[in-house]
């Protein structure tokens, strides 16, 4: 037999980390790294997050899971919570960003069909986005790299040029639901949304009664800055799917939705097992208490201010390996000349500076929200060197 017992879908390096201690993870053999990955946007407040801990250790002795057959103090709290701090009116919790994708898919489908509108049933969605791994979230994708042996997808999404609100207008039929879009794709290489086509599309769906969903599993909870990134655009969604940083490392997600947006998700319609058991809403509950104000925001945007002038003053020393900087607050990403996998193995390897690789040659810089001056310093420090000695043709 020579297939690992982990399946072996993931092409895992060497970095085997045991530990961790706020902003770095602790290999095996004791090697430190500074983790500017954060489990790709996940760990928001780090690893070792004394206010986290405690609500799951507390809630780990107390109750841990429950069926949703039963009343839920613990998740209506939550979901109170989130409905108090945004647009939406109710909330479904998920284990998972694209279980939170795939509700807010049905959702946008239920809301026409609910109404005898069988015939509207197609998103629309943006090259090269990334919603997921289920069969619904990589139909949602363009990307043929994920759908590579799936075949045959799911029927009902159509794509379309991101930032393309003309090509995006052009594609609507009878049978459009709605729209899907992440405001800054992640795993399409930190491209943000602009203001003409974020609002354009609500525009289009306001005017067309359609569902403008919006994926904000990466760019969401507080990573620019604002606990959404829509709210910087001025726009509300009608319905939206979170996860990755909202469990600060605990899986949860969540698909959020105004009461119009949601009429069709009724008695039956959708649940899951373990969706929004008392453990996941502790932890969430833990993140929200640390994210979820003023002064935190505004400390992300100052850092992330801080970072980006640093970045933009290193990358002039290394015009033939850079070319840019893009993204929001703490969700940036290093545009390169060359392709930042070489790049990334080689600050991971050489200076135990963990980075993430992205789309459109982008190298993602993702740090824990919590990240301090002294740990910005190092992060500059390793980057600097890691340039200087960086040999692409090695690499
Ligand atoms: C990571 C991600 C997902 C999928 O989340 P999983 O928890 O891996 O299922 C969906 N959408 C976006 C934008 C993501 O970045």
């Amino acid at each position: 037999m020579s297939i690992t017992p982990l399946m072996p879908v993931y092409p895992r390096c060497g970095v085997r980390p045991v530990r961790g201690e706020h902003c770095h993870l602790i290999d095996e053999d004791g090697t430190r790294y500074l983790d500017f990955a954060a489990g790709i946007a996940v760990n928001l407040l780090g690893h070792s997050h004394p206010g986290l801990i405690g609500a799951i250790q507390t809630q780990a002795a107390t109750l841990m899971h429950v069926s949703n057959l039963y009343g839920s103090p613990q998740g209506e709290a939550l979901a109170q919570r989130l409905v108090d701090l945004t647009f939406a009116d109710t909330v479904f919790f998920t284990n998972s960003g694209a279980e939170a994708v795939e509700c807010a898919i049905k959702t946008a489908r239920a809301y026409h069909q609910s109404a005898g509108n069988h015939e509207k049933f197609e998103l629309i969605t943006f090259n090269n986005a990334f919603h997921g791994r289920t069969m619904a979230t990589i139909s949602a994708s363009n990307q043929e790299k994920m759908h590579k042996g799936f075949s045959p997808l799911l029927a009902g999404f159509r794509y379309v040029e991101f930032n393309d609100l003309e090509g995006a207008k052009a594609a609507m039929t009878p049978q459009t639901a709605g729209f899907l879009v992440e405001p800054i794709q992640g795993e399409g290489g930190i491209r943000t949304g602009t203001e003409d086509f974020l609002r354009g599309l609500r525009r289009l769906a306001d005017a067309n009664d359609l569902m403008l969903v919006l994926d904000e599993v990466q760019c969401g909870m507080a990573r620019t800055g604002t606990l959404f990134f829509h709210e910087q655009v001025g726009i509300e969604p009608d319905i939206m799917a979170i996860a990755k940083g909202i469990g600060g490392g605990f899986p949860l997600g969540a698909c959020l939705a105004t009461e119009e947006a949601a009429r069709g998700m009724t008695f039956g319609t959708h649940g899951s097992t373990y969706g929004g058991n008392p453990l996941a809403m502790a932890a969430g509950m833990a993140v929200l208490d640390a994210v979820a104000n003023d002064a935190f925001l505004a400390e992300v945007r100052d850092k992330g201010e801080r970072i980006r002038a640093r970045l933009e003053q290193f990358i002039g020393n290394y015009p033939e390996l850079f070319e840019g900087i893009r993204g929001k607050g703490l969700m940036l990403g290093l545009k390169m000349k060359l392709e930042p996998r070489p790049f990334m193995q080689h600050l991971r390897d050489n200076h135990r500076l963990l980075t993430v690789a992205a789309g459109d040659q982008t190298l993602r810089i993702l740090p824990p929200l919590i990240v301090g001056d002294a740990e910005i310093d190092e992060f500059f420090d390793k980057l600097s060197a890691g340039a200087a000695d960086y040999d692409p043709a090695k690499a």
